[in-house]
């Protein structure tokens, strides 16, 4: 459902010459899998999730989704997808219901099958309370559920979540996760950002290590487990950047 092939992006530094965000990644999602980005700071997850959204292209490589590519039919990519990141704006003088009205009908639905779509996500994610309050005044808890609810409006077959449970609370990042949980158990195929190790291992089917723009490893948390020898996935990401930077090291040695 979602194919990356060899994909890279390259930024022009600031100070001259070139950041390489993302560098020849490669990896698949299956529908109904919830696939888990994994890595530190800087280490490209945003790069890459905001190139198979179609927000930006990519230097090198491929991206198709549901079938669409990412650079040739943009169109049929952003209607395959919801697209999630905590930064993501809300219209600060309408309501969450509203907002969600708003986007069933830019997706084309008509308003009864909206109005379905809307309650029942309003339940899912638990936002009875504050639907109908303006989103200028909502929590972060409460933005970052409107923010879910909307990338789900159209029921699209593919999801993509920058960081979904960033900044929640335990009771929130419970309905968020147990809501993700519920779309890849009904076919969705999920790609994930975390920085949460016990979240990446716990929702995950598979997870992909990624370090300086590239898959380190990747796999279910036992094939990772196995690959490393490590028992926790903190200590299976460390022992993966150490080897991964002395196979890097040992090429530029060889070069030199
Ligand atoms: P974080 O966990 O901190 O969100 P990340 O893994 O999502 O990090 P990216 O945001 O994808 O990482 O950034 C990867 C690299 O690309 C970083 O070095 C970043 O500074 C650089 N970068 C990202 N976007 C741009 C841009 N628009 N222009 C220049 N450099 C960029």
């Amino acid at each position: 459902m979602i194919q990356a092939e060899r994909l890279s992006k390259l930024f022009p530094h600031p100070e001259g010459g070139e950041i390489r965000a993302v560098d020849g990644l490669t990896f698949h999602v299956a529908p109904g899998e919830i696939y888990g980005l994994l890595g530190p700071n800087g280490a490209g997850k945003t790069t890459t999730l905001r190139i198979l959204s179609g927000l930006i292209r990519p230097t090198g490589g491929r991206a198709i989704l549901n079938g669409h590519d990412v650079v040739t039919d943009l169109d049929g990519v952003k209607r395959s997808i919801g697209f999630m990141t905590a930064n993501t704006g809300l219209y600060q003088r309408l309501s969450p219901r509203e907002l969600l009205a708003y986007f069933a009908e830019l997706h084309g639905m008509d308003r009864a099958r909206g109005r379905r779509r809307i309650d029942e996500l309003i339940d899912l994610v638990g936002m009875a309370d504050f639907a109908d309050l303006r989103c200028g005044g909502l929590s972060t808890g409460q933005r970052q559920r409107t923010n879910i609810a909307r990338a789900l409006v159209a029921d699209p077959p593919i999801l993509i979540l920058d960081e979904p449970t960033l900044g929640l609370d335990v009771l929130t990042n419970r309905v968020i996760v147990e809501f993700i949980r519920r779309e890849g158990s009904q076919g969705k195929a999920v790609l994930l950002s975390t920085h949460r190790m016990g979240e990446a291992e716990s929702l995950c089917d598979r997870i992909g290590l990624i370090h300086h723009g590239r898959l380190i490893a990747e796999g279910t948390f036992a094939d990772l487990q196995r690959q490393s020898g490590e028992e926790r996935l903190g200590d299976i990401f460390l022992r993966m950047v150490e080897l991964a930077d002395a196979n890097t090291n040992g090429v530029l040695e060889e070069r030199a």
